[in-house]
Order: structure tokens, then sequence, then C-alpha cells
């Protein structure tokens, strides 16, 4: 079948044929062909403004799943793409080497917390979650521990779709109950309260010891998102946890995993959420606003200690390698979103989004429908008693020309850090207006 409406100019006519196409044979995530919900076709992006097919422009509110960080079309990531497609757009990592790679491992093991210092590159979120899963898995078979090859965690947690990945997200609100014959079955802990002084929190604390010391030989590490749980639940939880569970990994000789993909790069405040509680994971994930958004880019950082475990045992090497490893183009797109954000200044960007999201956001609070409104950083998230209705509310932000994307019973912002104070205020209010109807 010929599909000639993608012959013509981008005008309102064609976009109804290419759109009702789509509809029927593209999937989004986590979607339905036969009950799609509406997909708002994008021509262009600027800063933080989207373009519409039909003209409208949509303030947005979710820098992409949180990854653009620096606005969209930025000049100097533009550039930065420009000049690296005229040298070569790939090339195998496989024997071969380039410097935009060195050069972004370099700035990473820099700006990460110190004792990473051996990065293995990923191609996504989730392939770095399952990179560190081997990571862990590998080391303690070259030390002679092959028993160890569970893995802890919180609950409520998200760490991707991939097997590895899927079997320590939250086991009610992830995918569990799908997939359990072939997920392999990992330790969980209740996640701890969102205060010190709450009695869930010293419980979860009490929990993870006991789990520790009696399963210990069986664990290979204990995987977490520091501080923020992202798309498990949008829950805040105190830096000290992080501290503890830094502490009792030590203590029971097992590796910690943070997984900074959401947190990583300022969104939680501080540039990585590990510097909140001032600890060095073994293995640390980055991915999504690595390259500012503009391409799919992760890393898994590991120490000393655990690529000499894993390379001194056997078969010698780190069993992994993707097709597209170190993607130069995406890793000069890395380079220069770093650049941008210390020359910005992301921690006075966030803390003014953090200002201005604890003051107009958290007016949310007194509307009936809402149970809850949390800052940290720039993460706004307001929850509600009920779950959203995923055909109207979105339509709704759109129609008031806003990119709002919310799930479950979470209506959130993790706008680009470049967002001006009226555009953001007009994302809190244009929610809270939302909210207030229903
Ligand atoms: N870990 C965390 C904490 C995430 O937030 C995500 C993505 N939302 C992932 C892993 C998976 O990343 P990706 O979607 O790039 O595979």
């Amino acid at each position: 079948m010929t599909k000639d409406f993608f012959q013509g100019p981008a005008q309102q006519a064609y976009s109804q044929d290419w759109l009702a196409f789509e509809r029927d044979a593209l999937w989004h995530p986590y979607s339905s062909l036969t009950n799609p919900i509406t997909a708002y076709p994008v021509v262009s992006a600027h800063g933080v403004r989207l373009t519409l097919e039909d003209g409208r422009e949509l303030i947005d509110g979710m820098a992409s799943w949180w990854c653009v960080i620096h606005g969209y079309n930025h000049p100097s990531i533009n550039q930065a793409l420009h000049d690296q497609i005229e040298q070569v757009s790939h090339v195998m990592f496989g024997g071969l080497t380039h410097r935009p790679a060195a050069q972004l491992a370099a700035r990473l093991i820099d700006i990460t917390p110190p004792g990473l210092d051996k990065l293995f590159f990923a191609d996504s979120g989730s392939v770095s979650v399952e990179v560190a899963i081997k990571m862990a898995l590998q080391f303690w078979q070259a030390q002679g521990q092959a028993n160890r090859t569970r893995l802890l965690t919180i609950r409520s947690g998200y760490h991707g779709d991939t097997f590895g990945a899927m079997s320590v997200c939250d086991p009610v609100g992830g995918m569990h109950s799908l997939f359990q014959e072939v997920l392999p079955q990992q330790f969980f802990v209740t996640a701890p309260g969102a205060t010190l002084n709450s009695s869930d929190y010293s419980r979860s604390l009490d929990e993870l010891e006991q789990t520790l010391r009696n399963d210990r030989n069986k664990i290979a590490a204990m995987i977490l998102e520091p501080v923020v749980q992202g798309a498990g639940g949008m829950r805040f939880y105190p830096a000290d946890y992080v501290k503890y569970a830094r502490e009792l990994c030590d203590r029971y000789d097992v590796l910690l995993i943070a997984d900074e993909i959401a947190t990583g790069f300022g969104r939680s405040g501080h540039l990585f959420a590990c510097d909140a509680a001032g600890i060095s994971p073994d293995i640390l994930c980055v991915g999504k606003a690595l390259t500012g958004g503009y391409m799919t880019l992760a890393a898994t950082l590991t120490t000393q200690r655990v690529a000499e475990g894993i390379c001194n045992g056997d078969p010698g090497v780190f069993m992994h390698g993707p097709t597209f490893m170190a993607n130069p183009l995406a890793c000069a797109a890395a380079n220069a979103s770093l650049e941008l954000l210390f020359e910005n200044g992301w921690f006075t960007q966030v803390s003014q989004i953090e200002a201005i999201l604890n003051r107009e956001l958290g007016q949310c609070i007194d509307l009936p429908a809402v149970k809850d409104v949390r800052v940290k950083g720039a993460i706004g998230v307001v929850e509600l008693h009920e779950p959203v209705d995923m055909h109207s509310l979105p339509e709704q932000f759109v129609q008031r020309g806003v990119w709002i994307r919310p799930f479950r019973n979470l209506v959130y912002v993790m706008p680009p850090y470049v967002i001006s104070e009226v555009d953001l205020n007009y994302l809190c209010i244009t929610i809270r207006d939302i909210l207030s109807a229903l």
C-alpha cells in the first residue's frame, strides 16, 4: 500500500491521513492499538515550546520524559552534532575508539561521586541497568560466590522495561504479575517513608538490615533510585536512608547499585542524588538527560575493585557489547550538554524552579481532588486521590497550551532547566485550574 500522504507538505489534509495510519499501526509507550489515546503531531520544538502540526504551541512541562534539560534545538548542541556528523556519525566500538567517547568518559568520571572511574556506554537506561546487574553477577562469580545471583531493592521503584530491570521494578505497580513465570525472583523491602521520624521509615531500616543479615550470601547487589523514586510513583525519601543502605552494604559485603537515570545531572537539586547522602555506590547508572535529550545514550560506571574483580575472573572480559555502544553523535551531544550544564549554572536554575514550584504548585494542596503536593529540585508532583482519565486530561492541558502527561494518580512537572518564571507559573496555574474542576 502506498502511503502518498507522506509526499505532500505538512498540511491539515495530509495530517489526517498519516495520523490515521499511525494510530492504526504504531505503538506508543504503554499503549493500545485497539483503544489508542491521542498522540499529538509535533513538527518542531525550540526552547521549552513544542509546535504541533496545526500550528499550536505547547509549553513543555515534561522535558520529554525528563531529558531535555537545556530546551529543544539548542544552538550549542546542534553545532556539536553538525560538527560530529562531518567527522563520523557512527563507528563500531569493538577494536576502534574515538575522542568523543573518551572525553565524555573523563567528564563523567570527574563529576560523578568519587571512586567510580571505570565506565561502560550503553544505549538506553534499561540497558545500563542490565549492564549494572551483569557487572554485579560477574563480579561475584569471579570471587567464587556464584550463588550470589539475586538482587535486593525497595518497593515502588522503577528501573526499566527489559527483563532484569523489570524484575526490580515495584512488584505490584510493575509488570511482575504479567511476566511472573520468567522474571528472576528478587528480594523486596518496604520503601522508606517520606520523613525521618515516620514510623514506617524506621521499620523500613530494620527490614533492610534483617534482609541483608539473613540473605547476604544470596544477594549480589542492592539496587535503588537514590532519594527520588521516579516512574514507580514519584516518591521522595530521606538521603539518610541511602547513607544507611551504603553502610549496610559495606557491613554485609553486598554491592550497591545507584540508578540515577532520572535523578542524574541536577534534577533533584544535587548534581547526583547520591551527593545528597555523601556516598558513592559501587555501580552507577546514568542516562536520560546525559545527551540533553538529543539522542539515546546511557552509561554504567563502576569502581576499580568491581572492574578488576570481573576482569581477573573467568572469562576474563565483561560480557556485554551493544552494536551502537558509545555512538559518536550521542557522545558529542552529551559532551555539549555537560558543558552547558555548568556554563548555565544548573544549581541556580534548579533552585529557582524549586522555589517557583513550591510557591505555585504548592497551592494545589487545597483542592478537593488533591491528596499531596511535593517538590524536590526541578520536580513538582501533585498526587490525586483518584487515577486520572488519560483520554481526557492530556487533551485539556493541550487545549490550554501546555504539555503535561500524567500517569496513574500523578500529575507532575519536570521542565527543562531553562524554563522562564512566566512559563513555569503558567504551567502551575494551568494545573491548578484543571485540577480544581475535577
Ligand atoms: N531507571 C530509571 C530510574 C528511570 O526513570 C528509567 C526511565 N524512566 C529507566 C531506568 C529506564 O530508562 P530507559 O527508558 O531509557 O530505558
